[in-house]
């Protein structure tokens, strides 16, 4: 079977990877930039021994997807840099709410005192969610921030939830579905009547082992049995995660896939022998297309032959996130940690600041990155904001919240557009859709990505694994 990979990003690596695994050769990525690795962009001052990472940073190995990765990195046996449980920047996580930088509790202690920006104790909100009954029909969805507000009460969706979906796809929880992260509470409180009430009702009845997760066959991965084992919360790569990327290129370069890089694919034609590409400088036929492409840019590919299709695409929205990464001589920082998130309730033009050098040793430099935009970015930036204007709104508040007075002696600002999809109410339906319209046309396309599966680096990787192994 000849085969084709769109996007050369982390999940078209993967799906060529998964292909080369369950096909073989002939399989060929097209790439559309001149370089592999999609948003994940590291850039390393060998010089002055510290790294910048533009896109993704740290990788969690928990349950099946985390797993899968970390099956991966052994198999391209990556150097990887572990975080355990106990390390400050996994322990310490920070609000900065109310005027003041608040320590989010990191034992069950902590859900006891009453500590700033909460106004009442952390158990309150679970007694609320054990006082509630159920009140959604279990086929339906709702936002994020409206399940937490009714199972735990308003400061929790505030401060808690809403800082949260922040930092992990820079959205608005009021608009992100409740599936995106909480499928799982959502169901339990279907099932059960109430949050806590399922998990440990699921707990005692279902008695899960999550040490066994279920896509490997024999054993699971030797390193996800290490991160277990070493209590990892966290990790990345030696030299940073574009390391990733530039592995599997290598890898399918040594297994004679074909990476061709500025070759953007502009239509799919589809009829009964396969699907033809047209491409740089030529139409080409293949049995099967795997798309990693974002749902935007998949949907004008599509849209000659199958306009509604093209419309469904179009429904997933996307957000720009601006990213300013800053290094300093010396430590600067007051309080180690991981970093810290800004609920939007406080209308501050950022979403949060991740603390790097706290998290990987970077030769005692200090090397923040201060994250702006997502939802909120045409509200606080408008159409084309200055890189300087950008700086400037960073160094502000490093200064008024971290107190570091120090100029940066290195920044760097990017605006990364269009760079993470929102999970808004009803993705789950919509993705379901998609997928139908490509099943009753028998159409020789699967879809992998962060459009559809999962934002993380996780879940771009087994999307991928799943689209491959579901290709009749
Ligand atoms: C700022 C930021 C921080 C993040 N932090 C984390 C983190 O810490 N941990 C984590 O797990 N995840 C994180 N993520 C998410 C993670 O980076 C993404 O899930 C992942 O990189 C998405 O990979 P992808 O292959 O699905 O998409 P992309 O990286 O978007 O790749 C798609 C590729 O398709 C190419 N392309 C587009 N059009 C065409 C065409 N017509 N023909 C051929 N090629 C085309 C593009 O050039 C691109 O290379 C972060 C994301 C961002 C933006």
């Amino acid at each position: 079977m000849k085969t084709a990979v769109l996007g050369g990003g982390l999940s078209g690596l993967s799906a060529g990877y998964y292909l080369l695994r369950r096909f073989g050769n002939p399989l060929t990525i097209y790439e559309a930039s001149p370089r592999v690795g999609g948003w994940i962009r590291t850039e390393a001052r060998r010089d002055r021994d510290f790294i910048f990472e533009t896109g993704p940073r740290t990788i969690r190995p928990v349950g099946i997807p985390g797993a899968n990765t970390l099956e991966m990195m052994e198999e391209l046996q990556l150097p990887l840099k572990p975080i355990p449980r106990s390390h400050v920047a996994a322990r310490n996580r920070m609000l900065y709410a109310k005027g003041q930088l608040c320590m989010l509790p990191n034992s069950p202690r902590g859900l006891f005192g009453v500590k700033p920006p909460f106004t009442q104790p952390l158990y309150k909100a679970l007694l609320h969610d054990l006082s509630t009954g159920r009140t959604l029909a279990s086929n339906e969805d709702e936002s994020i921030y409206s399940f937490a507000e009714r199972r735990f009460g308003k400061e929790i969706a505030d401060y808690a939830i809403s800082p949260m979906i922040c930092g992990i796809c820079a959205g608005d929880a009021k608009q992100i579905s409740v599936r995106f992260l909480m499928e799982g509470l959502f169901e339990k409180e279907q099932k059960y009547g109430g949050v806590l009430k399922g998990i440990l009702y699921a707990r005692f009845k279902d008695n899960v082992d999550e040490k066994k997760p279920g896509l490997f066959a024999q054993d699971q991965p030797k390193l996800y049995a290490q991160a277990l084992q070493e209590k990892w919360a966290m990790y990345s790569i030696e030299g940073g995660l574009e390391v990733l990327p530039r592995a599997m290129r290598k890898y399918l370069d040594q297994h004679n896939v074909n990476v061709q890089l500025s070759n953007a694919c502009q239509t799919l034609t589809f009829s009964k022998s396969g699907v033809r590409m047209s491409l740089r400088n030529a139409d080409v036929p293949v049995d099967h297309v795997v798309s990693s492409l974002p749902a935007y840019k998949l949907a004008p590919l599509l849209k000659p032959q199958h306009p509604s299709l093209c419309e469904q695409l179009l429904e997933i929205p996307y957000v720009n996130v601006v990213v300013v990464n800053i290094q300093y001589n010396g430590n600067q920082l007051k309080q180690d940690g991981f970093g810290l998130l800004v609920p939007p309730v406080e209308k501050l033009p950022i979403l949060g600041v991740i603390f790097d050098s706290c998290c990987f040793d970077m030769n005692g430099n200090t090397v923040l990155t201060v994250m702006m935009g997502g939802h909120w970015f045409d509200q606080w930036f408008g159409h084309q904001p200055s890189q300087k204007q950008i700086l400037d709104i960073a160094k502000k508040y490093v200064r008024e919240i971290l107190d570091i007075q120090e100029e940066p002696k290195f920044s760097r600002v990017h605006i990364l557009p269009k760079c993470i999809p929102q999970y808004t109410v009803g993705h789950k339906e919509r993705v379901k859709r998609i997928r139908k319209y490509l099943k009753d046309y028998k159409l020789p396309l699967s879809l992998c990505g962060a459009a559809f599966d999962g934002v993380g680096i996780n879940d771009v990787i087994l999307s991928a694994r799943r689209q491959v192994d579901a290709i009749p």
